[in-house]
């Protein structure tokens, strides 16, 4: 029998490649990196040591009992809390917005009750079907937090006006009226002990699994039973019908001794600063960030991707949905491939997510075969 083919030595191609390799598939996986783990790759960094997310922070965080016992598995987690800070005007404040941030921000000392109840007196109340971001975030922090802490950061983000964006953007109340600053609400949090990079290979270490680096699927001669393809959507079919619009990022190393942020993540909300956040990686590993004397840092700068440009998030404006349609509507004519992942599904998907979804893409076709 012919083997599988999984396009991507990401966390898509790799779950589904050892699914599949358990259940007796031969299987090639691709990648046109010099390196597995796709976009959630972790590397030593040469000069320093530090653990380094090479394409920006990853937190691994889930309410999936499955995948989290699927990534224990391949490798040991770490307890870890994600807290984020941001400088705003001057002053640096705890986010996501919590009863801390409020306090400083208004220079109060309320109480839960007493802080909700002033901030339903700002919130805009006469916004009653929120449409846009910006009337969301209006509706439910009233126009002080949302210049400060919401619109600058939204702008350099995604590079259009919030008032462009869909409401779905900011699902939940973005406020906690308490002081918990874990910028998560998954009840299982954590960071891997030796990367994510480590636990992808564990995954890949199968006998049934041939792993091909350097290597894009556009030059393999070879025919599959099937293929899983965890690359661009729009790439798949030569961007016929145009390119699906997708923000990149620019990461400006910044190298220094000891302890530069003393945290991990300092969000930029100001609009005159044209970064969006700094990172100081050694503090994503507190177990051993003790053990570097020198540090490295990355400030990230967000703009439209090009042509040349790594595709970061999806940008799923209105002109992105048409487009997307007509794609998806190609994807579902094409036989023999399964599109997978945050690039083939043109979706931003959390790694606990694409890991859920890759294995039921797994479990399917098995099903459907057997
Ligand atoms: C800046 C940023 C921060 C993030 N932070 C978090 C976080 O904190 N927590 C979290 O849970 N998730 C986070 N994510 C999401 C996480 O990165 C994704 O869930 C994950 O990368 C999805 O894996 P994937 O395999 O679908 O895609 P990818 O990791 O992108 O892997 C796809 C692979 O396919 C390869 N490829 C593409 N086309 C071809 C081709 N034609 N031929 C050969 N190879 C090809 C690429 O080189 C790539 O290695 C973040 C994402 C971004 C962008």
């Amino acid at each position: 029998m012919k083997r599988v083919c999984a396009v991507g030595a990401g966390l898509s191609g790799a779950v589904i490649a050892r699914e599949l390799a358990e259940r007796g598939y031969k299987v090639l996986v691709i990648d046109e990196r010099q390196h597995i783990a796709g976009n959630c790759h972790t590397e030593r960094d040469a000069e320093t040591g530090v653990m380094i997310h090479r394409y920006g922070p990853h937190i691994f965080h889930t309410a999936d009992e499955r995948v989290w016992s699927y990534v224990n598995r391949f490798g040991e987690m770490m307890p870890y809390v994600n807290r984020v800070k941001a400088t705003v005007n001057g002053k640096v404040y705890s986010l996501p917005v919590n009863l801390h941030t409020i306090n400083q921000f208004f220079g109060t000392h309320m109480a839960p009750a007493e802080a909700r109840a002033f901030i339903e007196a700002r919130a805009r109340m006469d916004i009653e079907d929120p449409q846009s971001f910006e009337e969301q975030a209006l509706r439910f922090v009233g126009e002080e937090l949302y210049n400060a802490f919401f619109r600058g950061y939204t702008r350099k983000q995604w590079g259009v006006e919030p008032s462009q964006l869909p409401a779905s953007i900011l699902k939940r109340l973005p406020l906690r009226f308490n002081y918990d600053d874990n910028y998560f609400n998954h009840p299982y949090q954590g960071m891997p002990k030796h990367g994510y990079t480590q636990i992808v290979a564990a995954i890949l270490d199968h006998a049934n699994i041939e792993l091909r680096l350097g290597c894009a699927y556009e030059d393999v001669g070879e025919s599959f039973a099937h293929v899983f393809y965890s690359g661009p959507l729009d790439r798949f079919f030569r961007y016929d019908l145009g390119r699906l619009g997708y923000r990149t990022l620019d990461f400006e190393e910044i190298r220094g001794h000891g302890d530069m942020l003393g945290t991990a993540v300092m969000n930029y909300p100001d609009e005159d600063v044209p970064f969006t956040r700094i990172s100081e990686h050694k503090h994503f590993s507190p177990w051993e960030a003790q053990n570097f004397a020198e540090t490295v840092c990355f400030r990230e700068y967000s703009r439209a991707c090009g042509a040349g440009d790594i595709p970061y998030y999806p940008v799923r404006l209105l002109d992105d949905k048409k487009m997307l349609a007509q794609y998806e509507e190609r994807a579902r004519m094409q036989t023999g491939v399964t599109f997978v992942g945050r690039l083939g599904t043109y979706q931003y998907l959390d790694m606990d997510v694409t890991i859920g979804l890759a294995l039921d893409v797994a479990a399917g076709f098995q099903a459907a075969r057997s």
